[in-house]
């Protein structure tokens, strides 16, 4: 063993497509001092039986852009790594059955386009020209991906692997990693051929990421699913059209059936995702297995019986082949179906990059990311959508295997913004939840907390067919309008559970706090909002700041925050400072309204006449409480924060309060509407690390005048040179649909910006997009169009304020 390193930069535990191409893109930072530890051959987990599909498609943002880049890096790898890689671009044809799957497809066009990528929608007459053998009839149209094709995964994974290795990196294969210990700051890795001491860990395990998780302390939420295709023999008339026209036929996959076929030599390649799905590794009966290299399951056509007789109905030539051989194996899931890629929550210098479900197509830009945490502590690109720290670690077995299999079972499935998925539901709840379900309050998930989206009146649809459509006006849509126009003219109560809250202690507490946010801390009595930036000024995250006492200080933020949030502050804290997460501890209410003071006055002992910004303790029904007073439905309004024990009583007793007063209770779907009105940003859409505070239009909250706070002298070098583009306001012409996140802006022919919020507008009466916009453009007046679901729209820029209340004056009141 005396070749064996004792020492590396990077560890890296799993030798799939994943941990190549992670140890492929360190090398390539520079980073070739690192390690990949393989326990068997590599591609020894799910890589090797991967049928190797490499869509771009995604209507997530971020994830198509993984895939984009990851296709873009197959193309040119065989031949930088002098490796020969079997890669065919077929492009791909995906099949719409319905008026709203062509909404999708025509949303991701308008994405792809913004991403450099010519994706084009089909009309059911063209898609024969592309693919001859096909069923059309019932088809509303397809969408056309021209850098869609198939890879061999071992061969990019031992190209990624030559790459690296001829960097300088290393891979020990047939060398398993036993077990980790933190020494001296550092991690020791151990194997049987020796221990590698090193600063970074990545755990590349698929799916065995569960149990290399074990050693860090780590549940990794994920299970596994048991996957399959099957291949078809030659068919004598692929053979020959494909001999003539010299290529082969697209990816075709019938998402709205749920499976894709593949032509794979003169045959074919099937592959459903199954509704009536099965887990592997989840009982007492069926252990998770010690090792499993280079295994598969055994074959069960019996529950793809119906998806292949849809695709022998759909491309009847099927019918002719014979079947040659099934491929049943293992493929890893989060709960929801994206991988895990960023830092491990809570363990110091200690990564993930596991759980992929699309690992073949998703391994060259995952590497990317992944070598980017690594070795700058940062993304290029926001990468919130694959972030471990989404999962704050009340996922328990039962949730993840639940969630793991409603994702494959609708893999293909449409996301409605006003869908929510119904498995594994009811896990937190508020300790008002029976009260507001009395109401009527139709519910989604937010981190687990179960919130009122809307209060359906008697007779309203509650199905959950009723919210698969794009429409702006769905079944909800009446019962917001009136829960906004509460709001408006009397008061509303939202019921907000699983707000993330930090208590900060400890000399200097504040002093340090003004470090890390670009403002002011707010003085004693008073709260405010804060901004946090990286050092390139990007925007890290958003928090209320309550200024308990000198240095004691509440730091409020989103319910999804709660990981990432504790994890940023933790890692830049100091010596003698103390920070709890009190997020399991309190229950909050938000009133507001104008009758919002005469509901109070009728039941708390409180000073209601301190001003916008302030808290207080009050007492109501018997029980202490704290009343801030802020509003992000922008109208008079206090938040009353109240231990879980005494929520109910103060429940009631606003409730009662409010019966004179036109009290109603509202959902997150009019608070979205109310805080668009206000320009309000909501964390992860409009706030995020793709935008630095200048570009988000925060520099009200940069107070430039402190001597240091973390991304000012990044902000202070963007200002002098001027920002690209800008935050704007947009009233858009009204059609039936808001505007998707990720609509592109489009001026005299170009596209020159992006919205990240769009939602109609109760109180104003229009559809109003937030988003960011060429600088030399965000002029109040400027006329541009939105594209919708691929039809532009016109719109007009608005002035740099909110569009109800500018002057904040129902705010104040
Ligand atoms: C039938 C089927 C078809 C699929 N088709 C596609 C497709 O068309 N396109 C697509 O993008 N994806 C596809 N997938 C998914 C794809 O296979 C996976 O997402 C991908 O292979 C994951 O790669 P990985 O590197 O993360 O994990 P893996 O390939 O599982 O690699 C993890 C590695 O870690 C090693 N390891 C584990 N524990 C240790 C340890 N303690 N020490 C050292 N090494 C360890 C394992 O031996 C393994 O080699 C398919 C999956 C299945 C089952």
């Amino acid at each position: 063993m005396a070749d064996f390193p004792t020492t590396a930069r990077v560890v890296i535990i799993g030798g799939g497509a994943v941990g190549a191409s992670a140890l492929y893109h360190l090398a390539k930072a520079g980073w070739s001092d690192c390690v990949l530890l393989e326990k068997n051959e590599l591609t020894a987990g799910s890589t090797w039986h991967a049928a190797g599909n490499v869509p771009t498609f995604s209507s997530s943002w971020s994830i198509m852009n993984m895939q984009r880049y990851s296709a873009q890096l197959y193309r040119g790898l065989g031949a930088e790594v002098d490796y020969p890689m079997n890669y065919h671009v077929t492009g791909s044809v995906r099949l719409a059955h319905t008026a709203e799957r062509l909404q999708e497809f025509k949303r991701v066009v308008g994405m792809g386009r913004y991403q450099g990528m010519d994706l084009d929608i089909l009309s059911p007459e063209d898609i024969r020209t592309r693919y001859p053998f096909l069923e059309t009839h019932d088809l509303t149209g397809a969408l056309y991906d021209p850098y869609d094709g198939d890879i061999d995964p071992a061969q990019l994974t031992q190209a990624l692997a030559k790459g690296a290795r001829s960097m300088g990196a290393r891979i020990e294969r047939f060398c398993p990693a036993t077990g980790v210990r933190r020494e001296g700051g550092d991690w020791v890795v151990s194997t049987p051929k020796g221990e590698i001491r090193c600063e970074f860990v990545v755990n590349a395990a698929g799916y065995y990421a569960r149990e290399v998780g074990k050693w860090f302390g780590r549940d990794v939420p994920m299970m596994v699913m048991s996957h399959q295709y099957m291949l078809f023999d030659t068919i004598p008339e692929i053979e020959s059209w494909s001999k003539e026209v010299g290529h082969k036929l697209p990816l075709l996959r019938d998402v709205d059936s749920s499976y894709y076929l593949r032509q794979e030599k003169y045959g074919f390649n099937l592959g459903p995702y199954e509704r009536n799905c099965k887990a592997h590794w989840v009982t007492k009966d069926d252990p998770f297995p010690e090792d499993f290299s280079f295994q598969l399951f055994p074959d069960d056509l019996e529950r793809l019986e119906w998806y292949i007789a849809d695709a022998m109905a759909r491309v009847p030539l099927l019918e002719k082949a014979a079947l040659t051989k099934v491929i049943n194996g293992p493929i890893p899931y989060t709960p929801d179906g994206n991988p895990l890629i960023g830092p491990m929550p809570g363990v110091p210098n200690a990564f993930e990059a596991c759980v992929f479900t699309f690992g073949i197509c998703q391994a060259g830009g995952a590497g990317k990311v992944l070598a980017e945490w690594v070795t700058e502590g940062a993304t290029e690109w926001d990468m919130w959508s694959c972030d471990p720290r989404r999962f704050t670690g009340w996922e328990d077995r039962d949730y993840c295997v639940q969630k793991g299999m409603e994702v494959y079972g609708h893999e293909y499935a449409i996301h409605f913004p006003h869908h929510a998925w119904p498995a594994a539901r009811d896990r937190r709840l508020s300790p008002v939840h029976a009260q507001t379900m009395a109401l009527g309050a139709q519910y989604g998930a937010y981190n687990g907390w179960e919130r009122a989206l809307w209060y359906a009146r008697p007779g309203d649809d509650i199905s959950e067919a009723g919210t698969q459509t794009w429409r702006r006006e769905g079944p909800w849509f009446g019962a917001v309008a009136e829960e906004c126009a509460a709001v408006r003219d009397a008061a509303g109560i939202l019921d907000l559970p699983g707000f993330s809250r930090f208590r900060l202690t400890g000399p200097g507490a504040a002093e340090w706090l003004a470090r890390q946010i670009s403002g002011k801390v707010p003085s004693v009595g008073r709260l405010g909002l804060a901004y946090f930036a990286d050092d390139k000024g990007r925007i890290v995250t958003e928090m209320s700041v309550a200024r308990l006492a000198e240095d004691e200080l509440w730091l409020i933020t989103a319910a999804t925050a709660q990981a990432h949030d504790r994890e940023w502050l933790e890692r830049h804290l100091e010596p003698g400072l103390r920070l709890t997460d009190e997020s399991a501890d309190w229950a909050t209410q938000i009133l507001t309204g104008p009758n919002a003071r005469a509901i109070l006055a009728g039941v708390a002992e409180a000073d209601l006449s301190r001003p916008w910004l302030t808290w207080q303790t009050a007492v109501i029904a018997g029980a202490d409480c704290l009343l801030m007073r802020v509003s992000f439905a922008g109208e008079l309004g206090w938040e009353i924060h109240s231990r879980n024990a005494d929520t109910p009583r103060i429940w009631e007793a606003v409730m009662a309060a409010g019966q004179g007063h036109g009290l109603k209770p509202f959902g997150m779907f009019a608070l979205n509407s109310l805080r668009v009105e206000k320009g309000y940003r909501a964390w992860k859409g409009d706030l995020s690390t793709d935008y630095t505070l200048l570009q988000g239009g925060l520099e009200r909250f940069i107070d430039w005048s402190k001597p240091a706070f973390r991304g000012k002298t990044a902000l202070e070098a963007e200002k002098q040179a001027g920002v690209s583009k800008r935050f704007a306001t947009l009233v858009i012409e009204t059609g039936d649909f808001d505007p998707p996140y990720m609509s592109t802006i489009w001026h005299e022919g170009q596209v020159v910006g992006e919205l990240t919020s769009g939602y109609w507008g109760h109180r104003v009466g229009a559809c109003i997009g937030l988003g960011m916009i060429r600088a030399d453009l965000a002029v109040p007046g400027t006329e541009v169009e939105v594209e919708i679901f691929g039809e532009k729209l016109k719109a007009r820029v608005q002035k740099d304020e909110p569009l109800w209340d500018p002057a904040n004056a129902r705010i104040r009141a």
